[in-house]
């Protein structure tokens, strides 16, 4: 579960990290007052899932609440990578004297928590390891142990930070990896963290990634999912017991077992073809889960065909073509269909189809460069 940045400061306060003051708004009037309260400059923040806000003009600063108020109306309403704009955080303005990383996330391949800091901050990190790799410093932390102090002071070594702030950096580390630990993430980020001239250091900005499986640990955090960040097809997903992720191309797919989906979409890849989402209907396969699993597909503008790729195990192939007929004539879908079934019962199953005007394919490389060829 990904948090907002402002339930995200929140959980930063709660280990004692340092933020600036801020209150969440939804209308102009209200950003005003708020700034208002606040006094002094303000920034005002669109709330939303996306990183890259700064850039698209949803974060910015002002000097006087009448500012704020008019730059809350520029910002509300305004759509950040296709998510719409409804709320804002308003904090009190910090002057900054140079901006730094520091982020924990899950190095899957050392099995260990990996800590990364970065002497240039404020620009994404994926950039900065690019341009400018002598700027990250990492250590992997050993979870049963955490992250040392001489892990810590080693880091802050090399990174050549200045002996006037190593004490402050040293506790922020502490408790970035407290926060990281305590809410079970699997990535917490301060970009910026910014040093201000006076020589305190404040989290500007958060990044926080729950792990959906521990929420059930996490108490009251289960319902800060903020459902109105998720896209409708992510919504719909999730209330239908579907693990459903979207991506970036024009092909949907869908398959049974999250295996199989994973493979289909580096298949189609592979092919030549960019994937629009991964959704998994599970071994079950029911008619009811097909309808469910294409109207979700279906519902994604960016959807020009569907690849369907089934095993037939338990579920018995001629009870999928049954449910994908049925699902199909409830919809009316009118884009290229490719189905790809096999297993148990699979004569029955491909009979039943193409009685119904869709022509199944038998190998799954036969069936994604179909469907590569028909969208492309
Ligand atoms: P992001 O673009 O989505 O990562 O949003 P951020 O919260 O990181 O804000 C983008 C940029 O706005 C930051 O990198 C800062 O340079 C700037 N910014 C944010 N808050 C403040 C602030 O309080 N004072 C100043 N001077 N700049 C800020
Ligand atoms: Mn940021």
């Amino acid at each position: 579960m990904k948090l907002q940045e402002h339930q995200g400061k929140e959980l930063f306060k709660r280990v004692g990290l340092p933020v600036s003051d801020g209150y969440v708004a939804s209308n102009p009037q209200e950003v005003e007052e708020l700034a208002r309260k606040l006094g002094g400059p303000v920034v005002v923040k669109a709330q939303v899932l996306v990183g890259g806000r700064g850039k698209a003009g949803g974060v910015k600063l002002a000097a006087t609440p009448e500012e704020a108020r008019a730059r809350a109306g520029e910002i509300l309403g305004m759509a950040i990578k296709g998510e719409l704009v409804k709320r804002v955080l308003v904090t009190k303005a910090v002057e900054i004297a140079q901006e730094f990383y520091l982020g924990i996330t899950l190095d899957r391949s050392e099995q260990m928590p990996v800590v990364i800091f970065s002497t240039a901050g404020g620009v994404e990190i994926e950039e900065v390891a690019k341009t400018e790799p002598e700027a990250i410093f990492r250590f992997h932390v050993r979870p049963l142990e955490g992250p040392h102090p001489y892990q810590i002071r080693n880091l802050l070594f090399k990174a050549r930070i200045d002996r006037g702030i190593q004490g402050q950096l040293f506790g922020i580390f502490q408790k970035l990896y407290q926060a990281f630990s305590e809410y079970q993430a699997n990535l917490v980020e301060i970009n910026p963290l910014a040093l201000t001239p006076a020589g305190e250091l404040v989290a500007l900005d958060s990044k926080f990634i729950i792990d959906d499986d521990a929420l059930p640990l996490l108490g009251e955090l289960a319902g800060w999912r903020d459902s109105e960040g998720e896209g409708p097809q992510e919504r719909a997903a999730r209330k239908a017991g579907l693990n459903y992720v979207k991506l970036n191309g024009n092909i949907g797919i869908i398959g049974n077992g999250a295996g199989l989906v994973m493979a289909t979409l580096d298949m189609v890849a592979t092919l030549g073809g960019r994937p629009a989402n991964f959704l998994d209907i599970g071994g079950g396969a029911s008619a009811e889960q097909m309808e469910q699993a294409l109207k979700i597909v279906l519902s994604d503008p960016q959807v020009e065909g569907l690849f369907l790729n089934i095993f037939g195990g338990i579920t018995r192939c001629d009870e999928v073509a049954q449910g994908l007929i049925e699902a199909q004539r409830g919809l009316q879908v009118d884009k290229p269909l490719v189905v790809r079934l096999t297993g148990t019962n699979e004569e029955e199953g491909r009979a039943l189809l193409r009685k119904n005007g869709v022509s199944p394919v038998a190998e799954m490389e036969e069936g994604a460069r179909r469907i590569v060829e028909l969208i492309g």
